[in-house]
């Protein structure tokens, strides 16, 4: 049982489901005197059908749903904004206590991405990235990491003109690996048959590089593809854009995330490389060069990410011919290299774009779901 439930207060806060795993939720219910497979039941309720009510759940007894009633909650935390893009991104504002925390859906042709935040803010101020400049504020519990999830697809599924979600990446604000028991926990219930039923292929984690948070991710034998925010093809250059770097160095990162690999079936041998693409800092052709050099024995590919602009950022954007003659470099050097489309550019709702703030020009509709 996780050790933030308090189980034994249950008289002064209820208990909100949807922080409990399988493993917890089963503990939970056992200690109301339910059995053990009321879990899976329960979460049927909850995660296949969206039900947040015990009343409906008429295969559960009686007894044991007054017993809920009196005990707990299911309780995913409301969008009470929706931003559309023209091309069609969403994305979803939460409010917790006066903070915002954004979600953004990216609907694809053959797949529908949910891009989910994992802390308010983040405390690793990469000095290109907007959430890094708010600074942190705080982490997600396990709910409002999975609350972002249950909405959006609740939303969807009563829209019935859009597709569900099929790829969770935890790409929005923060550092998933500096806030891991909860995100370990989510992800438990993204990948569980009884909760999302996502495919660990379909799930991405991105990280700028927590070393000791990957290792544990790999100890805990949690399986999901890895993205690594690398942006730089040198120390040097990487201690100037992500302080973090000078904690744990560009050989520490690979090293972790190679034996990361060795152990995944979900990357199916490869991770991806994200690097962002900033104009005079990261870009030239020699740095293409020493980025192919660095990544010579890592099986990868590679994201190229033009740079999203914030207002009181001083980074300019590589220009497209660049990012261009920057990729043919590496893909003559025999690398996948994918240069990133970018997304809800109008909305903020790009990747580096999210910290919360409202922006009145934008559609913005007010819902309540
Ligand atoms: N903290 C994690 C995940 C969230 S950031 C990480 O850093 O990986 C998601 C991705 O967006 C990362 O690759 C990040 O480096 C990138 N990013 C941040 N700011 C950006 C910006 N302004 N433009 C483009 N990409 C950005
Ligand atoms: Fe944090 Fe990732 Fe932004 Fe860096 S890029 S400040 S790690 S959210």
């Amino acid at each position: 049982m996780n050790k933030n439930i308090n189980i034994l207060n249950i008289s002064k806060s209820k208990i909100n489901l949807l922080d409990l795993n399988r493993i917890d939720l089963r503990s939970f219910l056992i200690s109301l005197g339910a059995k053990s497979f009321t879990a899976e039941q329960i979460m049927k309720w909850i995660y296949n059908y969206y039900c947040d009510d015990f009343n409906k759940m008429l295969n559960i007894s009686i007894r044991i749903r007054n017993r809920l009633h009196e005990t707990a909650c299911i309780f995913a935390s409301k969008f009470i904004e929706e931003k559309v893009s023209c091309d069609g991104t969403i994305k979803w504002i939460t409010a917790i206590n006066n903070q915002k925390i954004e979600t953004v859906y990216i609907p694809e042709e053959k797949r529908s991405t949910l891009c989910i935040s994992s802390q308010i803010g983040c405390a690793l101020k990469c000095n290109f990235c907007a959430t890094g400049k708010q600074g942190f504020n705080r982490n997600l519990t396990v709910s409002e990491i999975i609350s972002q999830i249950w909405r959006a697809n609740k939303i969807l599924k009563q829209k019935k003109m859009k597709k569900c979600i099929t790829n969770i990446v935890f790409m929005g604000m923060g550092e998933p690996l500096l806030n891991l028991k909860n995100v370990i926990s989510a992800l438990k219930i993204i990948l569980d048959k009884h909760g999302f039923s996502l495919s660990k292929r379909r799930i991405t984690i991105s990280t700028s590089g927590v070393v000791p948070g990957l290792d544990k991710l790999r100890i805990s034998m949690i399986d999901v593809c890895l993205a690594i925010s690398l942006h730089a093809p040198s120390d040097c250059i990487r201690d100037c854009i992500m302080p973090i770097n000078k904690k744990y160095n560009i050989a520490s990162i690979l090293n972790s995330a190679l034996k990361y690999l060795q152990y995944s079936n979900a990357n199916r041998g490869r991770i991806t490389i994200e690097y962002v693409m900033l104009d005079g800092i990261n870009d030239s052709n020699k740095n293409a060069e020493q980025l192919a050099q660095l990544l010579h024995y890592i099986p990868s590919k590679i994201n190229l990410i033009p740079w999203n602009h914030f207002i009181g950022a001083s980074f300019q954007c590589s220009d497209i011919n660049r990012i261009n003659i920057f990729a043919n470099i590496l893909r003559n050097k025999g690398f996948t290299t994918v240069i990133r489309k970018n997304r809800g550019e109008d909305i903020n709702a790009a990747c580096g774009q999210l910290t919360g703030t409202i922006i009145n020009r934008i559609k913005k509709t007010l819902i309540n779901l």
